[in-house]
């Protein structure tokens, strides 16, 4: 769609050359000086299209008008976004005048101003206590589904079922659900036609589930599931997005002056609260929900917060980076197969203990012989299960293990090497070994988009602060996620909202059965999600 933009141009430009080299009038030559100095001496960057975002609407006729008409106003804005982003910039949209980077700083300071109110603060810590009492395992999060739908209702906010207990909510700035003429969204009916595919959007996203570990704090709202615990923080995840709903609807309903109506038309903001986050692939299943698909989603960003309970990301702090911020994660097991019998006659056996133990060894030379000092990978072996006697050699041996990486090109020959070294290892003792990465999913590296990254800083600078220390860039870790499903299909960033407090005894890592999350961190969670959508929105662009 650029090409064929930026072929009509040229041709135009041939045009009017032509027709001014016919006349020998004074006016037609400086007619022509005129329209020569324009052609070559107007930038032609600022012809380019960015209209849609990549990918979107390639050969589709009516998606094209579409584009066209945003293709005028973004003509006019696109520095705001592209160039400097921190220059006040006066874009023109329908023949009136406004200023995008007022409308955001407006946005803003309101949704600052907004979350600063104690009954906000009081609500964001009602639901995060019920869901932390109630905390359910991946793809059992029915009771928090449930609740975050009644919250939603709360706010005439409206939602679908997207790989269930998965929630897809939105929110139309225009307050407009069918100005695309193909159906209307409906609240919780699980039954959508509205495709989105016109819309300007961002993405917001919660995970939502819990883990297989029993409680040991002595908190008044511990878990009542047995067995059961929020121990990665899952539970204020969804307290912030929901927060953040509010925000926004609050700002919506505040009227013109904080966000021009030019500003909201076309543009909805989705908010996903999303299952088994902890092993289970949830982002990857709502992709590839019947409800995201048929609604053709295209948001130009994708936004993720995570609280990050550790020393150098205290409370009040936000942290993020562009590239990749946390590693791709495979969990694998191994099958050795031999030949087990007496414990007391080997040669007749083929021995499945030793073959494994090779196996734990050798594939240790994947991170110490194979991988580059400046590159990162993790081979772990967790467990090794064979035999049941002293006296008897088994047939079996089952590992195991887990690996990791920062670089997706790296993962991907990692988790090749990986099976590449066991199966040698098998061969030269006469054993069968089969690689299995198919008991978990596996997580691609989380590659935060550089230009989203730097926009969610400057978002972060509004909610928590100018001053050293309250926006940080971070090191990348190799805990995984599965928002890198979402990142790998949209330009996305993935943060860390700093939660580590030692006066509240905060100091306990995710997945710890002591972990505490501290409860002041969530209105500037909220805050940060509103913002970034929000000021997305009102810089009129459709992508960085
Ligand atoms: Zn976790
Ligand atoms: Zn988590």
């Amino acid at each position: 769609m650029t090409t064929r933009i930026r072929t009509t141009t040229t041709r135009t430009r041939n045009r009017k050359r032509k027709a001014s080299f016919t006349s020998l009038s004074l006016f037609n030559a400086f007619f022509f000086f005129f329209v020569f100095f324009f052609c070559f001496f107007f930038p032609k960057s600022s012809w380019k299209a960015e209209a849609v975002p990549d990918g979107e609407g390639e050969n589709d006729p009516e998606n094209e008008k579409n584009t066209i008409k945003r293709m005028t106003s973004s003509k006019k804005n696109n520095k705001t976004s592209n160039e400097n982003e921190e220059n006040d910039v006066t874009v023109v949209v329908d023949g009136r005048t406004s200023s995008s980077s007022l409308t955001f700083d407006a946005v803003l300071a309101s949704i600052k101003r907004f979350s600063l109110e104690s009954d906000f603060e009081l609500d964001l810590i009602r639901q995060r206590r019920f869901l932390h009492e109630t905390p359910e395992l991946m793809w059992n999060e029915r009771e928090t589904a449930s609740f975050i739908k009644k919250e939603l209702e709360k706010l005439g906010i409206v939602y679908e079922d997207a790989a269930e207990p998965g929630i897809l909510a939105r929110i139309p700035l225009d307050g407009d659900d069918d100005d695309d003429g193909e159906g209307e969204g409906g609240s919780g009916s699980g039954e959508s036609t509205t495709t989105e595919k016109n819309k300007i959007a961002v993405l917001l996203r919660a995970d939502m589930d819990a883990l297989p570990v029993t409680e040991e704090t002595n908190l008044e709202f511990k878990s009542k599931n047995e067995g059961k615990m929020h121990a990665c923080g899952h539970d204020g995840h969804v307290a912030m997005l929901l927060g953040a709903a509010k925000l926004i609807k609050k700002v919506l309903e505040s009227g013109e002056e904080i966000l021009p109506d030019e500003a909201r038309r076309g543009k909805v903001v989705y908010l996903l609260f999303q299952p088994a986050e902890e092993g289970g692939a949830g982002a990857k299943k709502m992709l590839e929900s019947k409800t995201m698909r048929d609604m053709k989603i295209r948001p130009s960003t994708a936004f993720a917060l995570h609280n990050w309970p550790y020393a150098e990301t205290p409370s009040g702090s936000f942290g993020t980076r562009g590239g990749t911020i946390m590693a791709g994660a495979g969990t694998f097991e191994i099958t050795v197969t031999g030949r087990g019998g007496h414990a007391a006659v080997p040669h007749k056996n083929v021995d499945a203990v030793v073959c494994g133990a090779k196996i734990v060894t050798d594939v240790q030379t994947i991170v110490s012989r194979k991988t580059s000092a400046l590159d990162s990978v993790v081979v772990t072996i967790s467990t090794f299960h064979a035999g049941t006697v002293s006296n008897v050699m088994p047939d079996e041996a089952k590992l195991t293990g887990t690996l990791r990486s920062l670089q997706p090109e790296t993962f991907r020959w990692a988790m090749d090497e990986l099976s590449r070294v066991a199966n040698a290892v098998g061969l030269a003792n006469g054993c069968e070994v089969e690689v299995s990465f198919a008991s978990r999913e596996v997580y691609p590296p989380t590659v935060n988009d550089a230009k989203a990254a730097e926009f969610a800083k400057r978002v972060a600078r509004e909610i928590f602060g100018k001053e050293e220390g309250k926006v940080l860039d971070v090191a990348p870790v190799m805990p995984a996620e599965d928002f890198s499903f979402f990142a790998n299909e949209y330009p996305s960033v993935m943060n860390w909202i700093g939660s580590y407090n030692l006066d509240i005894g905060a100091v306990h890592p995710l997945h710890s059965a002591k972990f505490i999350l501290d409860e002041s961190i969530l209105k500037n969670g909220a805050a940060a999600h509103a913002g970034y959508a929000l000021g997305f929105l009102a810089l009129n662009s459709t992508k960085f």
